[in-house]
């Protein structure tokens, strides 16, 4: 898979495009206006959620992938957009500058590391025989050995200094594993040792399947804390981290929903049972950063709450009063007014449920894994369940108590972005207090960002996604493009590499055909459009040593290099055919570019069939327009061809001629 392959696998252009432009489901697609155009009475902007592309069907008359959306929306250049969608895909690039470079090695040699450190603390949990109490724990919590090897669950022998040991053996030195968070550096006494010891080992990977670190178990009754984690490191980051994640993506994809825990036996247990779709946050709320990795793969979240974190730190009804207490670093693993500024700035749709009293996902699926999806189902969106919790229980003839839940639950209702949603909730909250609906309208609540920070979390920077990204952009243009197809465009291509001085007779010819010159919409490939920008944009006479020129041109575009490599694979076309070469060309464009209008029209068509069954009169006024222009674009180009083809031939038997009158000359 290419790299921009990778990139379009991971992320949905209607999520994309929906940033930015309002999108209708109608049939099968999406529809909206059209961000490129200035249009306000037909949504002529169609987003074909199928193959991924986009297309205006009205004045821009073009389409293409999420590549050439957000290239468009943004005015990034093929390798910004290359940049920021990795980013957003969680697609690692190639390294491009030294720094990162650097950055990059260091992060392969930790997770190497981290890898050899899972395989050594797996194979001591399979065979030590100091691991038989671990062993037994492991067999004691329900794990199979599958679990157990899929997980790659580990031992940390009880010891100050045998994982340093061993890897000391190995040849990496004091200083990796501290890097690593294996060693735990004493700074006063000057002394190392190992961090974990006498622990079930937890290996956490990154959502790529990359080893980031470690949750470690204590095994010790009274063992303080319970699950220490990997110390931040340059691969260990828990804000940015859920356990699960590189084994759950496809299975969240597939149910569009994930569910997050608390605890990593949660998380194993769950797909023992074969509910896959879960990952766990460790011991923190939900960052921003953590629900947009999720939302690569859906928009749907469920909270899967034990019933005391639930009520520890969010019994809302002393929620304000335990934020403002509660250390910063505090435990506080459910923000809710947190949650609800995430889901709108998200779009998405975040759940809650309470575990019954007593029970974790874990102890609830051994007991009766049919009990889960139960549960599930009765997740509630956030506000509702936060209503529920803070109203429950509570006395109506305690006018005071009924203050105190408006001045909690009011925030979290304020922080709704929708506002039909918002009105929705301030109603329920009314019902439930007895009290008159008008009266919250007129109730003042803490809204400073001030006061808000002081009562969440501090606010999150989120670093994978840049500010910019929120405007994103979408689209792509319908495909259709046959191998023989672009098997022509990269001959184009590479012909025009060879004879730069050619583009303008291939321009001159379509135009005295009718047609339009070509531009980079030509071409389906984003790295044959940045190609066609680059060779357009040089001088029309190039020198003679134009291919070394472009390629300085394309300094550190890897990709762009890579591409012009490829092409130059292709034979150069000789010489002695170079007068009949520009005609060659356009009859390949021609080629091309009526292969994909009729594929164009056939798409038109089926669309058109579709409007009609739904009687969507605005899509079928739409498509019959391009049902009225499509056969004559045709008709043009073919006329064109036909035209061409005559000439070529005509050329050809002169040509012959002229090559046989020579010969007789002589
Ligand atoms: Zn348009």
């Amino acid at each position: 898979m290419t790299i921009t392959d990778e990139i379009k696998s991971r992320l949905d252009i209607v999520d994309v495009v929906s940033e930015s432009v309002q999108l209708r489901k109608s049939g099968s697609s999406y529809t909206g206006f059209c961000p490129f155009h200035p249009n306000t009475r037909t949504p002529a902007f169609v987003v074909f959620p199928n193959t991924q592309t986009w297309r205006c069907f009205g004045a821009c008359a073009e389409g293409g992938d999420i590549f050439s959306y957000v290239m468009k929306k943004e005015g990034w250049d093929f390798k910004e957009a290359l940049k920021q969608l990795a980013q957003r895909a969680g697609v690692e690039l190639a390294p491009q500058q030294p720094e990162d470079k650097k950055r990059r090695a260091l992060e392969d040699k930790l997770s190497d590391l981290l890898s050899g450190a899972a395989d050594y603390f797996h194979q001591l949990l399979l065979h030590a025989p100091q691991a038989e109490a671990v062993r037994q724990y492991v067999t004691g919590r329900g794990l199979t050995k599958e679990t157990v090897a899929l997980f790659k669950l580990g031992y940390a022998l009880d010891s100050w200094d045998a994982c340093r040991n061993h890897f000391n053996m190995q040849g990496y030195d004091d200083e990796d594993l501290v890097d690593a968070g294996l060693l735990t550096l004493n700074e006063e006494k000057d002394t190392r040792y190992d961090r974990f010891r006498n622990r079930l080992m937890i290996p956490i990977y990154d959502a790529s399947g990359r080893m980031a670190g470690f949750g470690a178990r204590t095994l010790d009754p009274d063992g303080l804390p319970k699950y220490p984690n990997s110390p931040q490191t340059a691969v260990f980051d828990k804000s940015r981290l859920l356990f699960g994640l590189d084994l759950a993506r496809r299975y969240i994809r597939e149910a569009r929903q994930v569910v997050i825990v608390e605890g990593y036996m949660d998380v194993m247990q769950a797909w023992q049972a074969g509910f896959r779709n879960v990952v766990a946050q460790m011991g923190t709320a939900l960052t921003e950063a953590q629900l947009r990795l999720l939302k690569r793969y859906t928009k749907r979240f469920v909270l899967a709450l034990d019933a005391d974190a639930a009520g520890a730190t969010a019994t809302l009804r002393s929620l304000e009063v335990a934020r403002e207490v509660l250390d910063r670093e505090a435990d506080v693993r459910f923000d809710a007014r947190g949650l609800v500024r995430h889901e709108g700035r998200l779009q998405a749709d975040i759940r809650v449920v309470t575990l019954p009293e007593g029970f974790d996902p874990d102890k609830l699926i051994r007991a009766d894994p049919s009990a889960w999806p139960s549960l599930l189902d009765q997740a509630k969106p956030i506000v509702a369940y936060v209503i529920d919790i803070a109203t429950d229980g509570l006395d109506m003839h305690d006018g005071k108590a009924k203050a105190a839940v408006v001045q909690q639950v009011l925030p979290v209702i304020n922080d709704v972005v929708n506002p039909v949603e918002r009105e929705h909730y301030r109603q329920i909250l009314a019902r439930q207090l007895q009290v008159d609906e008008r009266v919250l309208h007129k109730v003042a609540v803490p809204t400073s960002r001030k006061r808000v920070r002081a009562v969440g979390q501090p606010v999150e920077p989120s670093r994978t996604a840049p500010d910019s990204l929120e405007s994103v952009g979408l689209a792509v243009a319908i495909r259709g493009s046959t191998a023989a197809s672009e098997m022509r465009r990269a001959d184009f291509l590479r012909q025009c590499l060879a004879f730069p001085h050619l583009i303008s007779q291939i321009d001159k010819k379509l135009a005295i055909h009718q047609q339009a010159l070509i531009t980079e919409a030509d071409f389906t490939r984003l790295d044959d459009k940045a190609l066609w920008r680059q060779i357009r944009q040089r001088p029309t006479h190039w020198p003679v040593a134009t291919m070394d020129d472009l390629w300085d041109s394309l300094d550190d575009d890897e990709y762009l290099r890579e591409r012009v490599q490829t092409l130059l694979s292709i034979p150069q076309t000789p010489e002695s055919e170079l007068d009949r070469l520009p005609d060659r060309l356009v009859l390949s464009v021609l080629d091309w570019r009526l292969e994909r209008t009729k594929s164009l029209l056939s798409e038109v068509e089926r669309l058109f069939r579709e409007s009609q069954a739904q009687e969507n009169l605005e899509m079928l006024e739409l498509y019959g327009q391009q049902l009225r222009e499509l056969p004559s674009q045709v008709r043009s180009i073919d006329r064109a061809r036909g035209a061409m083809s005559a000439t070529g031939r005509r050329q050809t038997k002169e040509h012959r001629n002229m090559k046989r009158n020579t010969v007789r000359g002589d």
